[in-house]
């Protein structure tokens, strides 16, 4: 006879989960998720209210910039909505080729493979490079996608003090010492909590006497950092001297999608065998054509990123004049820091009350007690919007004791 049929009582299989979710909301931890009823732009109707947009990664405004609907709608005149197969069966349009091409000529790189999304592009290189008797010597403070790529795969793993080169240096020497067959040194360009950006000429430096592959997730320095929004590589101006750029189409872009930069050979090697080119579908016409016209924004003009940058210098002026702690950034990433959930889901939910949506992180994204309100910095926001966002934080911050 069976447990069940012994108790007679109904078994709660779900229990964990019940328990789990109840956690959450007496730690305060539980995630209000709100519903975006409009556009994306400096201002959104959000669960039926007009709010000032401080969390979107949508820094230069393209997510609804006229040329980028107009290449939507156009392909989707020609080519319909879905990409109906995968990429390695039948589901390479002549547009995701022409995405690649003008991708490698943007970042000043052999070759490029477009993924479904950033998150794609690191489960598709991580694994493919690396396995048993390798070592992967990773950031502790790198994204999730980069921590999931790492564990589908058998090679050992060693973690970093964040952004501190002389602990990567002794993982190095470590690493030379046990003789892996190879190593991969692998890091945030900015992180995208904090808003700092990694080391990563010093990083090559270290890399390069003990013949270590680098790779940088350039999430957040896409079209945020060098010329005309090339990125961290050209930032630092490491041209060729980085061996794997992973790239999201999702945030400056304004679109959704991912790529993988570099070598012609690694990018040929993603072709014949990463597992997410190979068995999750394509990109859609739409969204690969509106990518395009990103990149012919982005080639045409610096104005854009210029704005964007203007922003980002005047809000954060302004916040640490009125005592606001904004924490390691370095770029349009500006965090609030709060330090307990609960304050921080307060200083949120009275924000958006005074017109201004701005979610607030904490644990397991941050660390215990570094909760914060993380504002996003765009190129759509106009002064006027600036001062506005200013005022509320002025305003909430005070009542809540912060400043
Ligand atoms: N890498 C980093 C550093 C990110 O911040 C993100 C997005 N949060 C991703 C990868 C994933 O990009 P996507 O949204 O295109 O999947």
């Amino acid at each position: 006879m069976s447990l069940r049929e012994t108790t007679k009582k109904p078994v709660d299989k779900l229990a964990f989960v019940r328990q789990s979710l109840d956690d959450l909301r007496k730690t305060g931890l539980y995630n209000q998720i709100r519903a975006i009823q409009s556009a994306q732009g400096s201002w959104l109707l959000v669960d039926g209210k007009r709010v000032l947009n401080f969390c979107s990664n949508n820094y230069l405004g393209l997510a609804n910039h006229p040329d980028l609907r107009r290449a939507a709608m156009t392909a989707i005149e020609e080519y319909g909505v879905g990409p109906a197969a995968v990429r390695s069966i039948a589901g390479t349009m002549d547009l995701h080729l022409e995405l690649e091409v003008r991708l490698a000529s943007f970042k000043g790189v052999e070759a490029t493979i477009a993924l479904q999304s950033g998150f794609n592009a690191n489960q598709a290189v991580i694994p493919l490079l690396m396995g048993e008797g390798d070592l992967i010597i990773s950031d502790e403070l790198n994204h999730a996608s980069i921590i999931d790529g790492v564990r589908l795969c058998k090679a050992d793993r060693a973690i970093y003090r964040h952004c501190d080169v002389a602990d990567l240096r002794t993982r190095l020497v470590e690493a030379n010492e046990k003789g892996y067959s190879k190593v991969l040194v692998i890091t945030d360009g900015v992180f995208s909590m904090d808003g700092d950006i990694t080391p990563l000429d010093k990083i090559v430096e270290a890399c390069e006497p003990y013949g270590a592959l680098v790779m940088v997730d350039d999430a957040h320095g896409e079209g945020v950092l060098g010329k005309g929004g090339r990125g961290i590589v050209d930032h630092f101006d490491l041209h060729g001297r980085v061996d794997i750029e992973v790239g999201t189409l999702s945030k400056a872009f304004g679109v959704v999608g991912g790529y993988v930069a570099g070598n012609a050979l690694v990018i040929e090697y993603l072709r014949q065998r990463a597992r997410p080119f190979l068995f999750s579908s394509a990109s859609t016409p739409p969204d690969t054509a509106a990518c395009i016209a990103a990149v012919d924004l982005l080639e045409r003009s610096t104005e854009f990123v210029d704005h964007l940058w203007e922003n980002t210098r005047y809000f954060k002026e302004q916040m640490v004049k009125l005592g606001f702690d904004t924490g390691r950034s370095q770029t349009p990433i500006v965090p609030i820091m709060l330090g307990e959930a609960p304050l921080a889901q307060e200083f949120s939910r009275r924000l958006f009350e005074e017109g201004v949506f701005a979610m607030s992180i904490g644990y397991p994204t941050v660390p215990q007690g570094k909760a914060r309100i993380r504002v996003m910095m765009s190129a759509s926001h106009s002064p006027d919007d600036l001062d506005q966002g200013i005022a509320a934080f002025q305003k909430v911050g005070q009542e809540l004791g912060v400043i």
